[in-house]
């Protein structure tokens, strides 16, 4: 059964100027290549139509110039796969000679190469290493690359090594092809010394991702029944477990663990056609709500009225309904507590 979520509850994101003060957190879209195809990839579409402009060095050291003059103090280099930007380390460099707080998401495969890891890691104060499976044989298949966890796991052993290393959050995206093991993979990165925090992720529902929605699309309420262990598995290896697209409802005891709450508002740079022509447009984001929706039985939610969840994936709903949903009263969500 489709279900119709109504143009007019389309999330909220803004295009004008910030409305809530000075905005903290730049997010540079600075990358249309990448040098794996994951099957769930929510980027292929954007870099499908940028792919051939490319960003000059010139016009990624203005918006960094700009962006800082604006107040930004926190960069995140998104892509694509930043880091087979051939410019990449020299943005690296102009962003820390101008103050920013580095992030960096990553594949991890060029990151492990011994020259350009010297050079990158002691310029970066987070990192994001995407990771899909606790075995060559899972995460390589889903992201298409032979290698591709054996370079990730060559990164965790530079970054264990090193004496002040840059603050690691894997991300793993849940979905069909690997939830039956999504306990080993929390099992697995709890055991690494250099990761610190473990996000596991509801997929995005845009680009490839989008194209094969139903094919990959996990029911939440699959992840969230698991997720009360999960949590507690990763805290017992010493590890921050976090949960990126799902509602609290769902996510039971655990719902403390919901990265919506742990979110800080940014603005976005990114490659646009303006007049037929390559430019780059900003927009800001004040809320995780991108592309989430409340269905109507979200009403009398308190965690809705107390603006703490934002709704479930809108293309989840259209697909799947609100079956899995279960508003709470706000006697259980002052009572609540992890355990
Ligand atoms: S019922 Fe709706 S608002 Fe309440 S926690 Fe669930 S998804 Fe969020």
């Amino acid at each position: 059964m489709k279900h119709k979520a109504p143009e007019d509850r389309l999330p909220f994101v803004g295009l004008l100027a910030p409305k809530f003060g000075a905005v903290k957190r730049l997010e540079f879209h600075m990358s249309y290549v990448c040098n794996q195809t994951c099957i769930f990839c929510s980027e292929s579409v954007r870099m499908d139509t940028h792919v051939r402009s490319p960003l000059t060095l010139e016009e990624m050291v203005r918006v960094v110039l700009r962006k800082r003059k604006e107040g930004c103090e926190h960069i995140t280099f998104v892509g694509g796969e930043p880091t087979v930007v051939p410019q990449f380390l020299d943005l690296l460099k102009v962003t820390k000679k101008l103050g920013y707080k580095t992030l960096l998401i990553t594949n991890g495969g060029r990151m492990s190469q011994d020259k350009f890891a010297l050079e990158a890691l002691p310029l970066l104060d987070e990192m994001v290493i995407s990771i899909h499976g606790h075995t060559s044989e899972l995460h390589d298949t889903l992201v298409h690359e032979e290698l591709s966890f054996k370079k990730i796991n060559k990164l965790f052993g530079m970054l264990g090594r090193m004496k002040q290393k840059p603050f690691v959050i894997t991300n793993t995206v849940v979905l069909k092809q690997n939830i039956a093991h999504v306990s080993d993979i929390v099992g697995y990165l709890s055991g690494v010394a250099a990761v610190d925090h473990i996000l596991l992720s509801n997929i995005a529902p845009d680009g490839r991702a989008l194209e094969h929605y139903l094919d990959q699309a996990i029911r939440l309420s699959e992840l969230g029944k698991l997720a009360p262990r999960l949590s507690a598995a990763a805290v017992r290896g010493g590890k921050v477990l976090r949960y990126f697209g799902m509602p609290l409802c769902v996510l039971g005891e655990a719902w403390e663990d919901s990265n919506d709450l742990h979110w800080n508002p940014r603005t976005n740079v990114e490659r646009a056609f303006i007049d037929g022509k390559a430019g780059l447009e900003d927009t800001w984001n004040y809320t995780p709500e991108r592309m989430r929706y409340y269905p109507a039985k979200c009403g009398g939610c308190a965690w809705k009225s107390k603006e703490k969840c934002v709704g479930v994936f809108q293309t989840y709903y259209e697909h799947f309904g609100d079956g899995d949903l279960s508003p709470v009263r706000e006697a259980s969500v002052s009572g609540r507590r992890r355990p």
